[in-house]
């Protein structure tokens, strides 16, 4: 076992881990940033390897430049270890002056025998990033049926389509990045349908818009994905969802629907649009198991709870991006910055404080737009799978009128969430489902997962 010792260690390296690193380095840490890809650059930044690259990947990326060069800054800098393909699977809470016991497998996922890694760095940086979130409908375990953020990988990493008429729905600006990405593959994109009805999506993005001048940058991000709607003419249509997917071995074609302002389907408003593949996002989930795994507090809405340094309720640990809310690059960024330079005891600039707090408004007219409305179980049928891993239906989660139970009972009863993915696809849609029926007891959640990665029985063993 490699047994390695640094002053901050990053779990993580999108733009939240990258900035945290690279400001970590500013203030003299010795520095060792890791992550599970084999690549650096998390979601954002997904791209063809070295001994594959496009000439076309800077048209593809948003901020391309800037990551460059925090890329190579990183891997030549002599303070600073880069370790890819490396993937922690357990957090442990430390006593003897480390912030955590981290523990690692590093190498191929397939790998027979993968080099353990223990870490016990005495800062930790968590920026583990998210999930992205997909509300079942009936036909949605169909092949041809993707996450966006699966459509999007296959885009910027492989440079494949999903399918050569594709339809993207959800909620959220992700649907016009996705909708970009399957465009430069080549795929015809039919439409875009978003959930959010005109006036949420008023509510959200109007309301003092002289605040908007201040993210210029996003601004321009979207400013482009609109010209690129309006030049291959795709139809954008606000207040409308996917609620089945149909075909005969793979889905052939999908039908959508209006939907009011809490998602609940309009009667009569039906139609079906021919399709071979679709691709869909309500959103994202933010990736808690290591964090709940090192003690740190979760708060009501379901993230990382910090204070205004980045810190986590446990001493010398540190969050930052998607794991503390939901808000995009400019955030993610932003928030591993003072993260980075925190853990490394520097000083925070207030440029940077401010530039927090403005994506930090962002990110609430995000939610304010596109978040998840109650009405969407309304276009779930009894037989419509929920736990894909378990095949488990929604009438087998339903609670009969006055039966109570709880989703722990409820998890050993239908094994909803107990399958190969542990209910990171699934566990926020059997909670939401289950608190609809008054019958739920208990706060008890889905998130917990102490072992957060595959480990063969073999490599636990030899620990
Ligand atoms: C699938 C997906 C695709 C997305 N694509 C886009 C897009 O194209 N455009 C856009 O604007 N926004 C996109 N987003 C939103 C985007 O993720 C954020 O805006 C931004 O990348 C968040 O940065 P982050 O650093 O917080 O997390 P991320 O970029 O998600 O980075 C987190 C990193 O942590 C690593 N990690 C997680 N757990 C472990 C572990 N146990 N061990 C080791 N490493 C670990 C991951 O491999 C990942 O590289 C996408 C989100 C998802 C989920």
């Amino acid at each position: 076992m490699e047994s390695r010792m640094s002053d901050v260690l990053v779990i993580g390296a999108g733009p939240a881990g990258l900035h945290a690193a690279s400001r970590a380095l500013d203030a003299g840490a010795e520095v060792t940033v890791l992550d599970a890809h084999d690549l650096v650059g998390g979601q954002f930044w997904r791209h063809l390897p070295d001994d594959r690259a496009a000439a076309d990947e800077a048209q593809l990326h948003h901020g391309w430049k800037s990551f460059q060069q925090l890329r190579v800054r990183l891997e030549e800098h002599p303070r600073c270890r880069v370790l890819t393909g490396t993937e922690v699977w357990a957090i442990e809470p430390e006593e003897h002056g480390a912030a955590a016991r981290v523990h690692a497998l590093s190498g191929p996922s397939g790998a027979l025998r993968r080099e353990e890694v223990l870490l016990t760095p005495e800062r930790l940086v968590l920026a583990t990033g998210a999930h992205d979130r997909v509300l079942p409908f009936p036909g949605w375990d169909l092949p041809g049926v993707f996450s966006a953020g699966a459509a999007q990988a296959l885009a910027k990493a492989e440079r494949v389509a999903v399918g050569e008429r594709v339809l993207v729905a959800g909620a959220g600006p992700f649907l016009l990045a996705t909708a970009a990405s399957l465009i430069a593959t080549g795929a015809t994109v039919v439409g875009v349908h978003e959930a959010a009805g005109p006036s949420a999506l008023c509510r959200g993005w109007l309301s003092r818009p002289w605040e908007l001048a201040s993210s210029a940058r996003k601004l321009t991000e979207l400013a482009a994905y609109v010209t690129g709607h309006l030049r291959h003419r795709i139809p954008y249509v606000a207040g409308s969802a996917v609620i089945a997917a149909e075909g005969n071995g793979r889905v052939e074609s999908v039908r959508v629907t209006r939907l009011d302002r809490d998602w609940r389907p309009v009667a009569r408003t039906e139609r079906d649009i021919a399709v071979d593949a679709v691709a869909v996002s309500h959103g994202f989930t933010p990736r808690l198991e290591l964090a709940i795994a090192a003690g740190c507090a979760i708060t009501a809405d379901r993230f990382v709870a910090v204070d205004a340094r980045q810190a986590t309720t446990v001493p010398g640990v540190y969050a930052a991006g998607e794991l503390t809310g939901i808000g995009g690059m400019a955030l993610s960024a932003v928030e591993g910055a003072i993260a980075g330079l925190e853990a490394a005891g520097g000083v925070i600039p207030r440029q940077l404080l401010a530039e927090r707090a403005r994506q930090r408004a962002f990110a609430i007219r995000l939610e304010r737009a596109h978040g998840i409305r109650p009405g969407w179980t309304d276009w779930l049928c009894d037989d419509t799978t929920i736990c894909r891993c378990e095949d488990v239906p929604f009438g087998a989660l339903s609670l009969t009128e006055g039966a109570t139970q709880s989703l722990r009972a409820a998890k050993l009863s239908t094994r909803a969430g107990l399958g190969s993915c542990q209910g990171r696809t699934c566990g926020r849609t059997v909670e939401e489902i289950l608190r609809q029926s008054p019958g739920l007891l208990g706060t008890t959640t889905t998130d917990q997962r102490p072992i957060a990665a595959p480990v063969r029985l073999g490599e636990f063993a030899r620990e």
